[in-house]
């Protein structure tokens, strides 16, 4: 459920249309909803009701936005970082670093150093090379890293292959059957503390299984661990629930249906567990508005040509991923179109033989459930400035990013000395 619905025959984003928006910032523009991010963020924390004081730690990589950050915060949400970048982002925006995990697969030794050194609730290692840094950096600090293994269960997430992470031929985590081993290894190294183990096998799962699978292997690892003497208090289940994009498919597992299989299968674990959702609390919280520039007659169907384009939002050239288009003021009529932005890449196309509102050259068109992996993978392609943000909350809204100055863009590149002053 989300809080972009039709009222007076025009799109609002809770009380203002998005019309309005458009019209002062301009466009493309990102709007997100606060409502819907609370919401979310109420919804997954019922859905864990049984589960005592669990960590939900925000996938901040889903969408790294201050001030969406500061929301969250005061939903008493904490932060999975996957860089120094987004842990700094998490602290500024009000994030305990208590509350702050950080994973990925390539942390460097300057961002172990400062994440130990302003405070986290835990480090996710992914390899034992990995925990051999972090050994160094924190005994030359002086300080104790509390740390678990992020192991690899071994399940396919039935996902995207761009978006699956458990199998054996990812990148990422310790291989399941490598786990006692490396746990093992890190307990003779100096500066760690061993406290917990971790899992995340993709995203966008819209099926339980892979989960139940993944979990059910870290249960077993858990009682294997302790057997061989580790004091396990700590497991961090990750994100991955999926959302609804396509209202023609089957919803998604409801966070209700998850938040009861963890409790089933976590019940006799005696751990604090951690999750790191992302997608499921900003995904439908945001909307890409957009203009179209114009429509250009096509062989099989016209070109819709927006103002937004691949760099903007790149899910449906990197994923293949179907978001919906909808005009902001519906004409009462629809259409066949090709929806596509204005970059010179054929892969930035939109929707091919879509369905959908009829719409003409000016009118407004939004890209919904576009909160999560949307602005934050924008780039600059064709000398395209970072799209603006937009925060909205009941009757106000504010820019929480300032469209990117293109003079600024240009501005930041140097002549070499032999080009020229
Ligand atoms: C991306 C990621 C998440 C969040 O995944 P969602 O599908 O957005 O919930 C959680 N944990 C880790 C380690 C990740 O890389």
């Amino acid at each position: 459920m989300d809080h972009f619905n039709l009222r007076d025959g025009a799109v609002h984003c809770e009380d203002v249309p998005l019309a309005e928006i458009a019209a002062a910032v301009g466009t493309p523009v990102y709007v997100y909803s606060t409502a819907t991010m609370q919401r979310h963020a109420r919804v997954f924390r019922d859905a864990l009701g049984g589960i005592d004081d669990p960590l939900i730690a925000y996938a901040v990589k889903a969408n790294p936005n201050k001030a969406v950050l500061a929301t969250l915060a005061r939903e008493g949400l904490g932060a999975d970082v996957v860089s120094i970048g987004e842990y700094k982002r998490a602290i500024a925006a009000g994030i305990p670093a208590g509350r702050i995990v950080f994973s990925g697969v390539g942390k460097t030794a300057a961002e172990m150093a400062h994440a130990l050194e302003h405070g986290l609730y835990q480090f996710n290692l992914e390899s034992v090379e990995e925990a051999e840094m972090l050994s160094a950096v924190a005994s030359r600090l002086g300080l104790e890293a509390p740390v678990a293994f992020r192991v690899n269960p071994d399940v396919e997430a039935g996902s995207h292959p761009k978006i699956s992470t458990g199998s054996v031929h990812n990148k990422f985590g310790v291989p399941i059957g490598e786990a006692l081993a490396a746990y093992g290894r890190a307990r003779e190294l100096p500066g760690l503390k061993v406290q917990g183990v971790a899992v995340h096998i993709g995203s966008q799962l819209t099926d339980l299984g892979p989960l139940r699978a993944a979990f059910t292997k870290l249960g077993e690892l858990i009682g294997d661990l302790r057997k061989a003497g580790h004091d396990i208090s700590v497991a961090d289940l990750g994100g991955g629930l999926g959302i609804p994009y396509d209202p023609a498919l089957p919803p998604p597992p409801s966070p209700l249906d998850y938040g009861r299989m963890v409790a089933e299968i976590t019940a006799d674990w005696h751990v604090r567990l951690v999750f790191e959702p992302g997608r499921m609390i900003v995904g439908n919280a945001g909307v890409l508005l957009s203009e179209v520039i114009r429509v250009k007659p096509g062989a099989a169907a016209p070109f819709v040509v927006l103002d937004a384009a691949m760099n903007d939002l790149m899910r449906p050239s990197l994923y293949d991923a179907w978001h919906a288009i909808d005009p902001v003021t519906p004409r009462g009529s629809e259409m066949t179109a090709n929806v596509v932005g204005p970059v010179c890449e054929t892969g930035d196309t939109f929707a091919t033989g879509r369905r959908m509102g009829q719409v003409q050259p000016g009118d407004l068109i939004v890209f919904r459930t576009a909160g999560a992996y949307a602005a934050t993978m924008a780039s600059t392609y064709n000398s395209r400035p970072l799209t603006a943000e937009v925060l909205v909350s009941g009757n106000n809204w504010s820019v929480v990013r300032e469209r990117q100055d293109i003079e600024a863009l240009i501005a930041a590149d140097r002549l070499p000395p032999w080009l020229g002053p």
